[in-house]
């Protein structure tokens, strides 16, 4: 028998351990590969409890985040810390998730030392390096780099392929946030938060989640802005506002009035989930929240000028741009619509995993290439997409 593929799986935020959670727990499963998952510590307060969702803990963490370390820092010392750990252990590839530091620097020491990278949610482009930043340069550079390329939608693969990608290296995998939903809604639902147990009961909620970088400073205050008019106009809502712990982002939000606003701290994936499953709607400049809507039959504003995550427009979401006044008008649209009817999600169906796994077995030479996601195509409806 071949002797196990070993991967290293590098995370560092919050994001990144919930969709590479799903895919860690199939590889570790399916046996033929043996996963080390390494974190960088970008995140760590985040990136623990994400993972422990998934009863997953890091092999290993380099606790590389400082107070006050800037991007260029961050990214010099995940070069180095994953060299170190490269140097040590010779993996046969290194998995890295989206658009991060982390994912980024990852990426880059494994191209140095000529191991081959996977990347998890590979493809996605706004077209913008500025927007987001500096997110769009990352997975642009990670995609150059890597072998094998996990793409969420066909979308993804058409913009890969435009730029050049080798298609035998390029699959289409549905995005594995889908999966990860998948196995938190199977659960019985957690105890409320106790940060939300002062929710009243009968009021409908939105759900928004702040906390781009190129959002910070005027943009953010002018988001604020239309959301403090916007609660005016729609007294009935509660705000629940899940702070993001970047300061610049939780400056922005103080003195929101108590009447509408509940600025609350991080909240765990489980209990964010189980909150965006009663909420009217999310106003949003997050991309996993996009990613997550549709399964949950909600609908949603992207709070910022572009998405490279388009599939979920129109039916579920919209763009609503960062100009105060537009943005006040969408949310006070959004709380007057209904929830949006239930369907197959244009992101996933909760097999993402699988098909990367099997994607990484073919790459490996191990096993046929697997078929790929299509939204349209009739399988197992995921729990996550069924009429609620
Ligand atoms: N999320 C969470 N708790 C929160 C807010 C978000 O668990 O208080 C989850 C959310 O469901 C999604 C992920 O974190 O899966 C998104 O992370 P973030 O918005 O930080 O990053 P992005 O998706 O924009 O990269």
């Amino acid at each position: 028998m071949a002797r196990p593929l070993e991967v290293l799986a590098v995370v560092g935020t919050r994001p990144e351990a919930v969709k590479t959670a799903p895919l860690v727990l199939r590889l570790r499963r399916e046996g033929w590969a043996r996963v080390r998952l390494l974190s960088t510590g970008q995140h760590r307060d985040l990136l623990a409890p994400a993972l422990a969702a998934f009863g997953l803990r890091p092999d290993r963490d380099l606790r590389l985040m400082r107070p006050g370390r800037g991007l260029n820092a961050l990214l010099a010392a995940v070069l180095e810390g994953v060299d170190a750990e490269l140097a040590r252990r010779a993996p046969d590839l290194v998995l890295v998730q989206g658009d991060t530091t982390t994912a980024l620097g990852a990426a880059l020491a494994a191209f140095q030392r000529r191991t081959p990278v996977a990347h998890l949610e590979a493809g996605l482009r706004s077209g913008d390096l500025a927007a987001p930043f500096p997110e769009e340069l990352d997975r642009v550079a990670i995609d150059r780099v890597a072998a094998l390329h996990l793409a969420p939608t066909e979308g993804a693969r058409r913009a890969l392929l435009g730029e050049g990608a080798d298609p035998r290296g390029v699959f289409v995998t549905g995005n594995t946030v889908v999966d990860a939903l998948d196995l938190m809604l199977a659960r019985p639902a957690p105890a409320l938060a106790p940060s939300l147990r002062g929710l009243p009961e009968g009021r409908p909620v939105a759900v928004v989640t702040l906390h781009r970088r190129e959002s910070h400073g005027a943009v953010l205050r002018g988001l604020v802005r239309a959301l403090r008019r916007a609660a005016a106009r729609r007294p009935e809502l509660v705000w629940v506002l899940p702070a993001h712990p970047n300061p610049a982002a939780r400056a922005a939000l103080r003195g929101l009035p108590r009447r509408s606003f509940r600025v609350v701290p991080p909240l765990d994936y489980p209990d964010f989930v189980r909150l965006l499953s009663r909420a009217a709607f999310a106003a949003t400049d997050s991309g996993g929240v996009q990613e997550e809507a549709p399964s949950l039959r909600l609908r949603y504003l992207v709070l910022r000028r572009n998405t490279e995550r388009p599939e979920g427009l129109g039916r579920w979401g919209r763009l609503a741009g960062v100009e105060p006044r537009a943005v006040e008008e969408a949310l006070v649209r959004a709380a007057r619509e209904p929830r949006p009817a239930a369907g197959p999600s244009p992101f996933g169906d909760a097999r993402a995993a699988e098909r990367a796994a099997a994607a990484i077995r073919h790459w490996a030479g191990r096993g046929p290439r697997p078929g790929d996601f299509s939204p349209g195509r009739a399988g197992r409806t995921p729990r996550s997409s069924r009429p609620g």
